[in-house]
């Protein structure tokens, strides 16, 4: 049993990511748990997939992953809450996850064959590219066999779901709010897989878009990045299957028992450049520090840079409140960036604060994780490797 589950957890998680790469963090913040007799896999609303191994013992690994990818769909597209939100009593279930799984399935059939079981709108007698509740409304009753795809897709409480995340056992799902932070980390991933890569469904880019205009504070998102990026400094990061939920654990009471072993050296460089204003600067850092503060990291541990073009050397900077900011013209951050790697002892994460108009540096920096905080409506993309958040229209 316990084989097969692994099995799942690796190969057909891993062919899951591979064929849609935008979809890894999601994929990878699923919990696999053991499940009901029978029914091969279902999801809850805490990101928890349900998993029957005899039912599945001799499925193929990409039907598996198939499987993986599409109950994800429901979870990213909240099904659960948008079932709730028109009313799907239990009787209604059948109809509003045959809906359901013809949004999601109506996507991933322009990229694989689908199962023969799969519903699509085809089956609804309904043209592709609507929502679950156009569906719902205006769909044929499904011929195909139900599946109870699980509380993930129509929220109604199933006898094999575990109890819910709590104080006692928050590293047994997802919240409400990191389930936020996760769709728009995988909304951003599939915009900008679309803008590199293209080959993005329709429905799934249409989805992407919708979620992010509907605005988050950065705030949130800056210390969720923060906390990740220093449990994965720490060494907290466990790849192994079933720990892997870790990797994307946010909670600050997570982090703290690496915090205890050892403080990470941090620094923050700052572009003080023309284009950035008092205010937006002096705000970030204050959220920075903030944030690092809850974490047990004090502020003496942070060496600050302050960095433009103008400046020759980029100059360490005690109190932020002594910070001069100067005019000029365009920012080299690399400058800075430059000059942080070789502050003793060396920092294993750097934040940067600018607006995005400056070069990077060419290659991922060894053995140092970066982030970067973008302000303004339109900053430039920095490279892959650099973690961002944007704090959006506060300049
Ligand atoms: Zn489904």
């Amino acid at each position: 049993m316990t084989t097969d589950r692994t099995r799942l957890t690796s190969a057909a998680r891993l062919w899951a990511a591979h064929n849609y790469p935008y979809l890894a963090s999601a994929l990878f913040a699923l919990r696999i748990l053991p499940g009901e007799p029978g029914l091969e896999m279902s999801v809850d609303t805490n990101w928890r997939v349900y998993v029957d191994s005899n039912s599945l013992a001799e499925v193929p690994t990409d039907r598996v992953g198939f499987q993986l990818v599409h109950l994800t769909g429901h979870l990213l597209r909240d099904h659960a809450q948008r079932a709730a939100h028109i009313g799907v009593s239990e009787d209604d279930i059948s109809h509003w996850v045959a809906a359901a799984d013809a949004e999601i399935n109506d996507d991933l059939q322009d990229m694989l064959r689908l199962p023969p079981d799969a519903v699509t709108p085809n089956d609804l007698n309904c043209p592709d590219g609507k929502f679950a509740e156009e569906y719902y409304e205006y769909g044929s009753e499904s011929s195909q066999k139900f599946r109870d795809c699980g509380t993930g897709a129509h929220g109604h409480e199933r006898s094999w779901n575990q109890e819910a995340p709590n104080d006692a056992n928050k590293d047994e799902g997802v919240n409400v709010r990191e389930a936020e932070i996760l769709r728009r980390q995988v909304a951003s991933d599939i915009v900008e897989h679309h803008r590199q890569v293209g080959q993005i469904p329709e429905g799934l880019l249409r989805w992407a878009t919708m979620t992010l205009d509907h605005k988050v504070d950065w705030r949130t998102e800056l210390g969720s990045m923060l906390r990740r990026g220093l449990s994965e400094t720490m060494g907290a990061v466990d790849y192994s299957n079933s720990r892997i939920s870790r990797r994307i654990s946010i909670s600050p009471e997570i982090v703290l028992p690496s915090l205890r072993r050892r403080v990470p050296s941090i620094a923050l460089v700052l572009d003080t450049s023309a284009s950035m204003t008092d205010r937006m600067l002096g705000l970030a850092v204050t959220e920075i520090k903030g944030l690092l503060g809850g974490v047990g990291i004090q502020n003496d541990a942070i060496r600050v840079i302050s960095c433009d073009a103008a400046a020759e050397e980029a100059q360490m900077v005690r109190n932020v409140d002594d910070l001069l900011l100067k005019g000029g013209g365009g920012t080299d951050l690399r400058v800075g960036i430059g000059n942080a790697t070789k502050l003793l002892p060396r920092p294993e994460l750097i934040i940067v604060v600018t607006d995005g108009g400056t070069p990077w540096p060419e290659e991922r920096l060894q053995g140092i994780e970066m982030f970067a905080l973008l302000i303004g409506d339109n900053p430039p993309q920095p490279p892959n490797w650099i973690h961002c958040v944007r704090a959006k229209g506060e300049s």
